[in-house]
């Protein structure tokens, strides 16, 4: 255990703590995740067809993507660190009528219990707020089924991902709290290639999110990976 436990930073947990409350309104901090959970929850879902699957949503948070394959038919689970998001999330289920396991645990303590379990796991916006990325999508491999999609999304790490997702976000916009994201924590598409490889994945998609400032909208754009970016893996049979 003690070796899952070094892959928590309780720096980044406290930081979604602190939020936690507003985790469901589309106007706060949480908003940039609100406007893009229709894109990725669709990318997802047009592959994978998640309905009557086992998934497993790993830092699923207050339960936005977690609550969207739920909808969508798909079996879920959520699990996350932090104890404030998953009351939220918990709450937000009995509103929501859905059934779903929410489990405060770490990918890597799953897969020693559940291995070879889902059919699809997604962990999103999450791999850059962990001390070692590599671990959590090893554990995600182990935790998947012979076949089963996996979907990972994270941050460039280039300067017009420092200038966007820092600077423009946090300090120019005002769309995120100060300090939310660690620049040195971003992941290069390269870097999350080579843990998806480690891992025996097979990397086959990959689509960017941008952000248009002016229309202040989001949308999937294949050709664009520069700051938010999204990719699918598969696990062989
Ligand atoms: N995946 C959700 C939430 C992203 S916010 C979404 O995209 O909507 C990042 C989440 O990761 C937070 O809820 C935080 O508590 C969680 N987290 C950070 N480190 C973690 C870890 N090591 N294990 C599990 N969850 C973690």
């Amino acid at each position: 255990m003690s070796s899952h436990h070094s892959n928590v930073d309780a720096a980044e947990i406290a930081k979604f703590e602190a939020l936690a409350s507003r985790w469901w309104d589309p106007t706060s901090e949480f908003k940039p995740l609100h406007d893009i959970n229709p894109l990725r929850a669709n990318w997802i879902d047009d592959h994978s067809q998640v309905a009557g699957k086992r998934l497993l949503d790993v830092g699923c948070g207050g339960g936005l993507l977690t609550e969207a394959m739920a909808w969508r038919g798909a079996q879920v689970t959520g699990i996350d660190m932090g104890e404030a998001p998953l009351s939220v999330a918990k709450i937000h289920r009995l509103e929501s009528e859905l059934d779903i396991d929410y489990q405060q645990t770490t990918a890597e303590a799953m897969a020693d219990r559940c291995p070879a379990s889902f059919d699809v796991i997604t962990c999103l916006e999450m791999l850059e707020h962990v001390p070692d990325p590599g671990s959590v999508i090893a554990a995600c491999a182990q935790l998947a089924k012979p076949g089963a999609d996996l979907y990972f999304s994270t941050i460039n790490r280039n300067p017009k991902a420092f200038a966007f997702a820092i600077v423009g976000a946090e300090y120019v916009l005002n769309l995120l709290p100060r300090g939310t994201h660690e620049y040195s924590k971003f992941i290069r598409p390269s870097e999350l290639a080579g843990w998806i490889r480690d891992a025996e994945l097979q990397l086959e998609a990959m689509i960017g999110l941008t952000y248009n400032p002016i229309t202040r909208h989001y949308r999937l754009n294949p050709n664009d990976v520069s700051v938010n970016y999204m990719v699918r893996a598969h696990k062989p049979l």
